[in-house]
């Protein structure tokens, strides 16, 4: 019975107009019968002592116990002695990959129509491993760690991603010919990955040509994976050739399989509660779900769903141009499924 195959996920509304998408995604669910249960969780009113955050250890385990989950944006909370809370959910879930596919949106016009690429960031490591310090006065040093372990770690999930979503070519981004030690370990790590995936592309490209082969013709690439500040730069840079943050979602991949999506906006506090949100970023985050779940038939068919909609162009956001709300958008989805 179908009973059997309801999968419970935890949903993290978030503030600002994270509550109106999230309430999108959810109506866009039922209207597409995805067998999927919600586990509504809020981020706390104070600092919890078990996460020394505001997130609480409820809503961890919650995501822990599930194995998959949705998460709107969040007020970053300003003050001293506790997490942040997108480091406490790093931390704590073991969030090691950040993918996000940038797809050009057709009716959304940007100076390119053929982008269909996805960009896979190490998460935990590199430059941003916070070991900063001065050595005399006016001598300051960083510290860029590249581990055997994480390396191979997200290696291995850009192959396995490409092989279970019909990709054709894993590119490794670097800069190995200056940073020989770091940037080289990360791709014998890669090396080692693609020699037990013959039948995916696998090449290297240095970061400064990558980026300008993806301004003059983003259709060169497939599946890009790279070390952590390269991803943080190259997967804005992606998000920029089709439209802009408002459009791209992203999932985080963690310890044993979890996987947590979000979209990569904010909490737009200027429009938020005023049904003007534009719910295109987490509807195609919780399409990204589904596909780690593989739920493959509802997450095409809700992805199709979404881009009639924009390509149709009679129900489109503010932010698009036009001047539906976030429910008559929704509404427009829902028909089209
Ligand atoms: P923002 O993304 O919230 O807003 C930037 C601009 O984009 C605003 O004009 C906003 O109205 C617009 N916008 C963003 N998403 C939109 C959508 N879905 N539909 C229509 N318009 C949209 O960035 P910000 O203003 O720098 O940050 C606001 C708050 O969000 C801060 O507290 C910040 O810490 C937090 N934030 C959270 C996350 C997260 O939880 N992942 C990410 C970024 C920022």
């Amino acid at each position: 019975s179908t009973k059997d195959t309801v999968v419970r996920a935890t949903l993290f509304p978030g503030d600002g107009i994270g509550p109106e998408i999230a309430s999108s995604v959810k109506q866009v669910f039922k209207a597409a019968e995805v067998p999927i249960e919600w586990e509504e969780h809020s981020i706390g009113t104070s600092v919890d002592p078990q996460t020394n955050s505001f997130v609480t250890f409820d809503s961890m385990e919650s995501v822990r116990k599930n194995g998959i989950g949705l998460k709107g944006p969040m007020t970053t909370p300003i003050g001293k002695g506790f997490r942040s809370l997108n480091l406490t959910l790093r931390k704590s879930l073991g969030l090691y990959a950040n993918v996000r596919p940038c797809l050009s949106i057709p009716g959304y016009k940007t100076p390119y129509d053929n982008v269909d690429l996805v960009t896979i960031r190490e998460n935990t490591e590199g430059e941003y491993s916070g070991l900063e310090h001065q050595v005399v006065k006016g001598v300051v040093e960083s510290l860029k760690i590249i581990t055997r372990h994480a390396s191979l770690r997200v290696a291995d999930y850009a192959f396995q991603y490409a092989r279970s979503n019909g990709r054709k070519r894993v590119s490794a981004i670097h800069k190995a010919n200056i940073m020989k030690k770091t940037d080289g370990l990360f791709l014998q790590c890669c090396r080692e990955v693609a020699e037990k995936h013959p039948d995916i592309v696998y090449e290297e490209v240095i970061i400064d040509n990558c980026c300008m082969m993806l301004v003059k013709n983003p259709s060169l690439f497939d599946v890009l994976v790279m070390p952590n500040l390269y991803g943080d730069i190259i997967s804005d840079l992606c998000a920029g050739l089709i439209g802009g943050l408002g459009l791209t979602p992203s999932c985080n991949i963690g310890d044993n399989g979890l996987a947590l999506a979000e979209a990569v906006h904010g909490t737009a506090p200027d429009i938020a509660g005023k049904n003007k949100a534009n719910p295109t970023a987490l509807l195609l985050s919780s399409v990204m779900m589904l596909r780690h779940l593989g739920m493959v038939e509802k997450a095409d068919r809700i992805q199709k769903a979404i881009l009639k909609t924009i390509e149709e162009g009679k129900y489109l956001t503010g932010d698009l141009g036009g001047k539906a709300s976030t429910t008559e958008y929704t509404m427009a989805v829902c028909e089209h499924l």
